[in-house]
């Protein structure tokens, strides 16, 4: 993963992003995106758009492939990375970039800065691109159907942390201030300290405990679950309170196992404060004892993120990057009777439906004054 080189941003032309707009939409249908479709969902003369695209690929933003059935082209994922970028830049939510601070399991984290120079945390989120690898090489068809999904699962990892992230602030929980977003990046408040991994000794090992047990419950008592509530995703500032990162698998006290992961995240504090400091307690909350008094979960749900856990995996399944791979490689045979999509036949109501998708989305991307709505197209 080469790191970002945001002196490119400069140097690409409103047509360059126009070209990349139109991959992104075009992404949506289809893994591969015939350059005449580009060309045309892009509203540029033919000859036009395949130099720039040649130029794009020379940057790394876009690759071309082909296979036996396919070829076109695809984002990378730093053509995507520029895209928000630039959209997030026209909104003047960042002005410069500083140093990778992290890197997650599923994210690159920066730091960036904003116009007055106020320091801020820029999270990119990086899903499903990992989890394909297995079955990729299995069939022409699977490969390249799954390979959209990443543009997908990413922006809505980074859509459901931004609303639960400010659902949070809202309430005053202890969580960085959340800026904005953009399709897969995730704009908040630089926290000062460290994750409580590095943290060895504290001066009230009871009362840090305490505190993190009532944010569970008080979590609770909201209706959420954090999910993954660990010791790499707890910051310590430097008054030693707790500040909560990382939330896009948050899940509803209302989720089928969401017992489960209540006593999953009591447990890692548990166990980290057994295995840190030394510090056992026979007091720990349990999810039987949670009170509901809010509805942070229905909000955050109302809010566009609507997708069921149900929808969710059924998704995933769809993509093959759910859990049963087994159960996906048993389906896969009717799938071989599948033709093949034919890179030259697209409806015209495609073409025009994609076409004002690529104008709505540069409108918005340049138009700072059009604000990002939390949803699910
Ligand atoms: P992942 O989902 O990949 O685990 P996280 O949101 O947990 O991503 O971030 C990964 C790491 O980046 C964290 O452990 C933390 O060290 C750092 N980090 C994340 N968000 C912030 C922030 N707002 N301020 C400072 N550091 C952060
Ligand atoms: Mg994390």
């Amino acid at each position: 993963m080469g790191k970002l080189d945001v002196a490119i941003l400069r140097y690409l032309t409103p047509e360059d992003f126009r070209v990349l707009t139109a991959v992104e939409m075009g992404m949506k249908n289809h893994e591969m995106v015939p350059g005449s479709l580009v060309a045309s969902i892009a509203n540029l003369r033919h000859g036009g758009v395949h130099k720039l695209m040649k130029d794009l690929c020379k940057h790394r933003l876009l690759t071309y492939e082909r296979g036996k059935h396919y070829d076109g082209y695809r984002l990378t994922n730093a053509g995507y990375d520029y895209l928000a970028l630039k959209a997030l830049t026209n909104r003047k939510v960042i002005a410069s970039f500083g140093n990778q601070i992290g890197v997650g399991k599923e994210s690159n984290i920066y730091t960036v800065a904003d116009e007055d120079r106020n320091p801020l945390c820029l999270k990119l989120h990086r899903l499903g691109r990992t989890c394909f690898r297995n079955i990729k090489d299995k069939r022409d068809y699977h490969a390249h159907r799954n390979k959209a999904s990443w543009l997908y699962l990413s922006r809505i990892s980074a859509t459901k942390e931004f609303a639960y992230m400010k659902a949070l602030y809202d309430r005053e929980f202890p969580v960085p201030k959340p800026i904005d977003f953009n399709r897969h990046c995730v704009v908040m408040e630089l926290v000062t300290g460290g994750p409580m991994t590095h943290v060895t000794a504290v001066e009230d090992v009871e009362g840090l405990y305490d505190e993190l047990m009532s944010l569970i419950v008080r979590l609770g008592n909201c209706g959420v679950i954090h999910g993954d509530f660990n010791e790499f995703n707890i910051m310590i500032d430097k008054d030693g309170h707790p500040i909560i990162i990382d939330f896009p698998q948050m899940v509803s006290t209302m989720h089928p196992n969401a017992e489960l992961y209540f006593d999953r995240d009591v447990k890692c504090v548990r166990e980290f404060f057994k295995r840190r400091f030394g510090y056992e307690s026979s007091l720990y909350p349990r999810f039987s004892d949670l009170q509901r008094d809010d509805r942070l979960d229905h909000e955050v749900a109302c809010s566009g993120y609507r997708r069921s856990h149900h929808d969710e995996d059924a998704l995933l399944q769809e993509m093959g990057i759910g859990l049963q791979i087994s159960d996906d490689e048993a389906s896969s045979a009717e799938e071989e009777n599948h033709e093949p999509e034919q890179t030259s036949k697209y409806s015209e109501n495609e073409i025009i439906t994609l076409r004002l998708e690529v104008e709505a989305s540069i409108q918005r991307d340049e138009n700072p004054s059009l604000h990002n709505v939390i949803n699910n197209t």
